[in-house]
């Protein structure tokens, strides 16, 4: 089995500096990735589509060209097409490449598995013609598609990004519904401190702001009892606005609102989690160096918590230096005087969160959603269901696996456990962390049996 001294799962903006450093320092690394090519959510497909596509996407998303070319160095191993499907102890990863299994070992792990779309359960949501507002954004990069004739839902600054991408693209959205208040507004207000220091962010938003009003997207804010209409599929999203009912007819419906941090690795390895009020999800508990309580077992990027892309590479370099100096690569002055500028930067990248977090909360009927609501799509549960085993006395979400299947499908819980999570702790009268979350185990992704029997060469003989 091949060794490397540090092994980053994930090659998005966190990965990808967290390797480059690492690599500067003399480790040797081994970088995986599910995807074909690095770059991660932000800056997917880069290096490609950069080229094509720089006047929809924008100046920010080509950046990520800078940090694909600080990978492609020795000392690092890029595994691309890696899906990781589990990590154990000492450390053992197994993955899943182009059909086949494959393990490598190594002596310390960064995981840097990035975030994922808060899931948007409202009537309707599971109906053809409804996607996460990412999924349309990773067509757009990916493919050069987006869907015609769609209405944007739900709150937060990826969703002005996006329709400020399909505006750029020549499809505009056909309206924006934010969940959003002015309320919401008037309490971020409080953190405006914070505010000026991210003043960039707020300028980028106005500016997107700015282009969907000139391309006369309707903007309704404030929406409540937001459902999908249709039969077989998604014909027209219903919401009521400052009291008025209204129905748009469209044939697709992009949701968003907000994400939150992958854990799925960081809990399969035991890490302990809190939950996080002012971003309403659970993260990783860890040092200042991106360092969890199970030794060896790092975390950087948005899997520690939303920060966005440029917190996440100034997380990745300071973990980097962390094994550098833990593995006797840096002195410790050394790693201290490299480490000293990127933390400074990394608080004045995230400075802005608690007014982004605070103006553009999750929506409130989408984290306690209608009984009649599917939460668990794999097993197809409702959030009556899950409220009906708090009844019988099921305290947990992973109780609730044992109760009802939820979060047993192939997604194993990473769509439908924060919801889960939300909806037991209403209904017992609990807190979140006293409520907890699923136990996590390998598979984290689906795996064949087929793909285990074709381990790769020189992988065989130690699974066996
Ligand atoms: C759908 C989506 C779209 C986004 N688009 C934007 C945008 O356009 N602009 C913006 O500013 N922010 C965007 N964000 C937020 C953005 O993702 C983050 O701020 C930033 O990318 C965080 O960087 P990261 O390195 O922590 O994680 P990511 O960039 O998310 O990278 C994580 C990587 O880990 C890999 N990974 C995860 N699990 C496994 C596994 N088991 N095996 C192998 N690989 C794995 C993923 O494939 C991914 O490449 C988006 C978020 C999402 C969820």
């Amino acid at each position: 089995m091949r060794h490397s001294d540090l092994i980053v799962i994930g090659a998005g903006p966190a990965g990808m500096a967290a390797a480059a450093t690492a690599a500067e320092t003399g480790l040797s690394v081994a970088l995986l990735d599910e995807q074909p090519r690095p770059g991660g959510q932000i800056y997917r497909d880069v290096d490609r589509v950069a080229p094509l596509r720089e006047d929809i996407l924008g100046k920010d998303y080509s950046h990520g060209a800078t940090l694909t070319a600080g990978i492609r160095r020795p000392g690092i191993e890029h595994v691309d097409g890696a899906v990781v499907w589990a990590i154990e102890q000492g450390f053992r990863i197994s993955y899943i490449r182009n059909g086949r299994g494959g393990q490598l070992s190594g002596d310390r792990v960064i995981l840097a598995t990035g975030a994922l779309e808060r899931p948007m359960p409202v009537p309707g949501w599971t109906l053809p013609g409804v996607m996460t507002a990412g999924a349309a954004q990773i067509l757009l990069k990916q493919s050069g598609v987006l869907p015609r004739r769609a209405v944007l839902v739900g709150s937060g600054p990826l969703l002005y990004l996006i329709a400020a991408q399909m505006v750029r693209a020549g499809t505009p959205p056909l309206a924006l519904v934010e969940t959003q208040t002015r309320g919401d507004l008037f309490r971020a207000a409080r953190h405006f401190g914070g505010a000026l220091r991210g003043w960039r962010y707020l300028a980028k938003g106005l500016a997107m702001l700015s282009e969907i009003i000139r391309a006369r997207v309707p903007r309704y804010t404030g929406a409540t009892e937001i459902a999908v209409e249709g039969d077989d599929r998604a014909e027209a999203i219903f919401f009521v606005c400052s009291g008025k009912r209204h129905r748009i007819d469209c044939e697709t419906v992009l949701l968003h609102h907000g994400v939150v941090p992958n854990t799925q690795a960081a809990r399969s390895l035991g890490v302990t989690h809190r939950w996080d009020e002012a971003q309403t999800c659970f993260a990783p508990v860890l040092d200042a160096w991106g360092a969890t309580d199970v030794e060896g077992i790092f975390v950087a990027g948005d899997g520690a918590g939303i920060g966005g892309a440029k917190a996440a590479e100034f997380a990745g370099r300071i973990a980097a230096l962390k094994v550098a100096g833990d593995m006797g690569k840096l002195s410790s002055s050394e790693r201290d005087r490299l480490a000293a500028p990127l933390h400074r930067q990394h608080q004045n990248e995230t400075a802005v969160r608690p007014f982004l977090d605070t103006a553009y909360p999750p929506f409130r009927e989408a984290l306690l959603p209608a009984d009649a609501t599917i939460v668990c799509r794999c097993e197809e549960i409702t959030a009556g269901d899950i409220r009906r085993y708090a009844k019988l006395g099921c305290l947990g979400p992973n109780q609730a696996k044992a109760f009802g299947r939820s979060g047993m499908g192939p997604c194993q819980g990473r769509y439908c456990g924060l919801t889960v999570t939300a909806l037991l702790a209403a209904s017992n009268g609990l807190s979140p962390d006293e409520t907890g979350y699923y136990r996590i185990r390998p598979p984290l992704k689906p795996v064949t049996l087929g793909e285990l029997a074709a381990m790769e060469d020189g992988a065989r003989g130690a699974a066996e």
